[in-house]
């Protein structure tokens, strides 16, 4: 999509500090880190939101879920653990129309919403 940072960031318009990359996902660094590790997983294609999933998406969904089971492997975060975050919309303040996951983690997370 035309005017979306996260489209861009996949067709190499915009740089990123890529941590992980196949068919399907990208994931990067996130630009303004809240946590010790703070990761963006997202898929190539353009998907606004969690509501905008057709049934068509499920594989892709499962796709992006492995690659965080992969990615969390990889940076050694299996065994402490880790958070997975997706705003959705307006009241959960999402700023970036382009479905992604936040990957949280390297230190013990004190406040818990739910
Ligand atoms: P959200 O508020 O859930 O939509 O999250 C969007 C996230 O994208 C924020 O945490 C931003 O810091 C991050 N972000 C925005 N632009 C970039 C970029 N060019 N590279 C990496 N992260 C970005
Ligand atoms: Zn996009």
């Amino acid at each position: 999509m035309a005017d979306c940072i996260f489209c861009k960031i996949v067709n190499g318009e915009i740089p990123s500090n890529k941590v992980y990359e196949d068919d399907n996902v990208l994931a990067f660094k996130d630009l303004n880190p809240q946590m010790p590790v703070h990761i963006l997983v997202i898929p190539k294609k353009h998907i606004e939101s969690i509501i905008d999933l057709k049934e068509e998406d499920e594989k892709l969904v499962g796709k992006v879920f492995t690659a965080i089971n992969k990615i969390a492997n990889d940076i050694g975060v299996d065994k402490e653990g880790f958070r997975v975050i997706s705003n959705c919309g307006q009241d959960a303040g999402q700023t970036v129309k382009h479905l992604h996951f936040h990957v949280l983690a390297g230190k013990k997370m004190s406040e818990k919403i739910v």
